[in-house]
This record gives C-alpha cells, structure tokens and sequence, in this order.
C-alpha cells in the first residue's frame, strides 16, 4: 500500500464527490465553494506541473503566500507528487527568507505576486531553479501554468519514512529549526486524533488559522480532510465574522489570543453556539480566566492539547466524558501511541504523585520527527541516548495522568542559585486585582546571576504600580521568587500564533542591573 499521507487523505473523502469540501467565508469571493472533486483536479493539475519540472527526487518547494484554499491546494498537490513541503510564515522579510531559502535549498519557491521582486532575487542567488507566484485572488504563474495540465494524477509511492514537509519551528527560543516530518509521522498523528476528538464526516470545522504552522496546516486540515468533513474557510480571522458563521459549525480550533478576542465580541452567545460539538485550543497556554469565561459564556469547555512542529500532537484533554473532565490549565494525556515521560536534571523520573514533581517533558513515537534539517548536532542533542525527544517543555504530571506545562526550560530562571519557573510567578501575578496578564523574564544581574523581572498588562480600566504589585507578591511567596522590577505595558509581544515572545522581553531589559 502507499503509505503517502495525500493517498489517505483523498481514500477518505466524502462518497459524494460534488458534496462541498471547502466553502470559502471571507473576502470578495466569499460564498465561492470547492468540491471534493474540484481538491482531487486541482491537486492533481499542481501535482503534474510540478512533475513536468523534472525535479531531484526530495526536492523542498517553500511557500510564502497569502492564505487561500489554493495555497492549500499547493500543500496537497506537493504531497500528491512527492516532493516536501516547506511552508513559511507570511510576515518573514528579507533577512529571514534569505536564511531558509539558503538553509533550505528549495528546487521551487511559490510566493505572492507582490513579493515577487525581492523574493526571485534572493532566490535567483541561491540557484532556486523555478519561482511561481501566487495571489489571493487566485491569480498567479502557478495556477496559469497549473491549468494546462491534467486533471488526472497517479499519486507518488511513498514510504512511511519518506519526508512530507519541513516545518521551521517558530523561533521563540532562538534561531528557528527545520523539523523534518515524514508522511507517516503526519498520518498516524492525523489518525490519533480523528478518534480522540470524535470527527465525522458532517462536522463543519472554521478554519480561521495560518497555514504555515502545525495547527492550521497538519492539525485542522488534515482532521477535516480525513474526516471528509466541511471546512468554512476564513483567509483572516475577524471575530465578528467567524461568529456569525458558528452556527452553521461544530468545530472550531483557535490558538488563545483567537478566544481572548471571541470574548470581546458581544455576539459571543451560547444561543450562536448551539450546534457546536468542540473548540479546540493550542499553540501556547490558554490562561484560566479565558477557559473560565468560555464555559460561562457559550456553555462549552474548551478543550487544551499540547504539541509542537517537531512532534505534531502529544497530548490532549479528553474529548468524551467517560474519559474525564476536560481540566482548565493542563494539556491532558498523552494521546494512544505517544510516550511521555517528566524526568530531572539527571534523567531520572520525576514522581508523578499529586500534582507531580516539575521537570523536563521527553516523548516518543511514531509522530516524533526524524531530526533537524541540516543541524545534526543540534538533533543528536535533542534526543536522548534511549531514542526520547527533548521537547524543552517543563511541566508535570499528576496522579491521574493529567500532563501541566509550566514553562520552557529555556526560560527557567536562575537566581542566586535558586530556580525560578516564571509560570508560577506569573499565576500569582495574574491573580493582583487589575492585572490582565503577565510575562516573567531572567535578565543578567551582577550579584544573582539572574534577576527576576516582570511586564504586566493591566485590564481595561485598571491603573497598575509595579511597586504595590511587589509589595502584594511579597506577602505570598519568598522573597528569590518575587520579581526585582515589575513594568506595566499596554500588551505582550507575541508572534503570529499568539506565543509571547520572552526573548524580546530579555533583550529589551538586558541592561536593567548594569
Ligand atoms: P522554537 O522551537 O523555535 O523556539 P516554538 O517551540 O515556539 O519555537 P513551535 O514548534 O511552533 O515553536 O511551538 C511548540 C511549543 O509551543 C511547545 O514546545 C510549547 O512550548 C508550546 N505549546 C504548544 N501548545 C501548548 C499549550 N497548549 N500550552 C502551553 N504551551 C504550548
Ligand atoms: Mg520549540
């Protein structure tokens, strides 16, 4: 059997071949509606282009466009084809380009009309053989090339260990990593969580996320193109539009700031959430309050998974009751299949009784990437010598297996000997009267080695001190925990899928303590 991810995708699409697969819900041809049919010919149309190119076998085509459906086309016709798909975040400029086309060496580079420019330029000098563009409006040299060929495609034969796609991570540690993903990585996660979130072929999932990251790309379109369930496709997320379609939806996937802008919107009601199934959040920690205010105010518990572009998906909160109480502030179990174990410094387990002792999170199976692009060193210190992957994740597991993260271990703070995880400091700052929400940081201190510091957002209305915020935290926990200086700004800085971006916070405070 082929064991190419796109073959079991399009084995799974509806009976009904002229049913709607897609139905686009925003911008100037909203309404317009792709058939299954309409994803098999048009994949397989992109798919011959490609061929007709006579690219190296494992050739990389890296991709930065607008969303649209078609992009998503060119990610299924990659795949039909065989080649690896590199998609890439649609606000990277010159600098970052330069370094993956360069670490990358793609045989194609897909990008958008306007970008053509600078992009063919940067390409050009690093010997990319072919450049299309394409546009929002579905125009483009891709797709004028794409429908002079045929509609029919014999998908590529391909093994389990065979590369899909390379997925640079987001970058929020440091320098951004290619982790290289098979077809069977993305289809036995795909398959794991097809049973563990109950899709069927009549739910209707928005999709208002990126697609050059895991969750838009890999976790909501493979899920409903498995499922041969019906996307309502939103190229831009705008709350108030995504609202007035959830009652023709039961699925819904957001990373927190999407859910945090949801609440804001009055139209927000459990009446235009009756027929939801599901709202799925990840990315980065959904804070208590945001969970808290969704149940109040739709009805629904949102449900937390934990995962990452080396790994795809690990853990979940549980999608049926008899299986447990989705719990606000964890990441659920380990999903069938995907090992997970919580270890110290040394490597040895950590104790997993009560709320379990904090350490490092390691994982295995068959979603686990192979390794790094290109950096074997950096993968080799990635994985254990037993075959676990470092996810660089600290947290917990408890006595009845509910997985809590806590931090990264690249953020752990120590300060004068003492380890600070910033989680805990911001759980009680995020507790002060007034505070919206919080970011703790380690920056050089002369005689801590590290100092703890702070930026804290107010909520609306609320005026906050950062030496009364010290003084309060004084009274609950000790004294190396609270932080040193504590600022008050207008908003977090945070990358597209809503991660706060810590090392900024480091860089601009570098200097606080000379
Ligand atoms: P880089 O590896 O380049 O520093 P990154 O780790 O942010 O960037 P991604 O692979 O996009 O890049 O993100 C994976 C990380 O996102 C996880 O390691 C974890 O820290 C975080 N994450 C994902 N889901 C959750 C969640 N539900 N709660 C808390 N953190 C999460
Ligand atoms: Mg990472």
């Amino acid at each position: 059997p082929n064991a190419n991810l796109f073959a079991a995708l399009r084995a799974n699409f509806s009976d009904d071949l002229d049913a709607c697969a897609i139905e686009l819900a925003d911008g100037p041809d909203a309404g317009q509606r792709y058939s299954w049919r309409d994803i098999d010919r048009a994949t397989a149309m992109i798919a011959n282009l490609l061929d007709s190119l006579d690219l190296p076998a494992g050739s990389r085509v890296a991709v930065q466009t607008e969303k649209s459906v078609e992009a998503l086309l060119l990610y299924l016709a990659v795949l039909r084809a065989g080649y690896v798909y590199l998609p890439l975040n649609t606000g990277y400029q010159a600098a970052e380009l330069e370094y993956f086309i360069g670490n990358a060496e793609p045989a194609v580079v897909v990008c958008a009309g306007k970008h053509f420019g600078w992009i063919s330029k940067l390409a050009f000098q690093a010997k990319v053989p072919w450049v299309f563009t394409l546009n929002e409006d579905r125009s483009g040299t891709l797709l004028d090339r794409a429908v002079q060929m045929p509609d029919t495609h014999q998908v590529a034969a391909k093994q389990p260990d065979d590369l899909a796609a390379i997925l640079y991570t987001s970058g929020t540690t440091g320098r951004s990593k290619g982790a290289m993903l098979s077809h069977g990585n993305l289809l036995s996660n795909a398959e794991v969580l097809r049973h563990a979130w109950g899709w069927r072929a009549d739910d209707v999932l928005i999709h208002a996320l990126p697609i050059f990251h895991v969750h838009g790309l890999f976790v909501a379109s493979h899920g409903a193109l498995l499922a041969g369930a019906r996307m309502l496709w939103f190229n831009r997320f705008e709350p108030r539009a995504v609202i007035a379609r959830l009652p023709d939806a039961t699925l819904f996937m957001g990373v927190p700031t999407l859910y945090v802008r949801l609440l804001e919107q009055a139209t927000l009601t459990a009446e235009a959430c009756a027929r939801m199934r599901l709202f799925i959040s990840g990315s980065a920690p959904l804070l208590i309050e945001t969970f808290q205010e969704w149940q109040r105010r739709t009805g629904h518990t949102i449900l937390e998974r934990y995962g990452m572009s080396e790994t795809v998906m690990l853990t979940s909160n549980p999608y049926r009751a008899e299986d447990g109480p989705r719990r606000g502030g964890t990441v659920g179990f380990p999903l069938p299949g995907v090992g997970l174990r919580v270890v110290d410094d040394a490597g040895a387990p950590c104790p997993s009784t009560g709320e379990g002792e904090i350490g490092h999170i390691q994982v295995r199976g068959p979603n686990v990437f192979s390794g790094y692009w290109r950096m074997p060193e950096k993968t080799k210190e990635e994985f254990t010598p037993d075959g676990w992957f470092k996810t660089g994740d600290v947290g917990r597991r408890d006595e009845q297996g509910y997985v809590t993260i806590v931090g990264r271990s690249k953020d752990l703070i120590i300060s004068g000997g003492y380890n600070v995880y910033p989680a805990e400091i911001e759980g009680w700052l995020n507790e002060l009267p007034g505070v919206a929400e919080s970011a703790v940081v380690g920056v050089p201190h002369p005689d801590f080695g590290e100092g703890v510091i702070a930026v804290v957002v107010p909520r609306a209305g609320a005026t906050l001190d950062g030496t009364t915020l010290i003084a309060a935290l004084k009274d609950r926990i000790a004294g190396f925990k609270v932080p040193k200086r504590v600022f008050v700004d207008t908003e977090l800085p945070r990358n597209a899928m809503g991660k706060v971006q810590k090392n900024l916070l480091r860089e601009r405070h570098r200097a606080l303590f000379g």
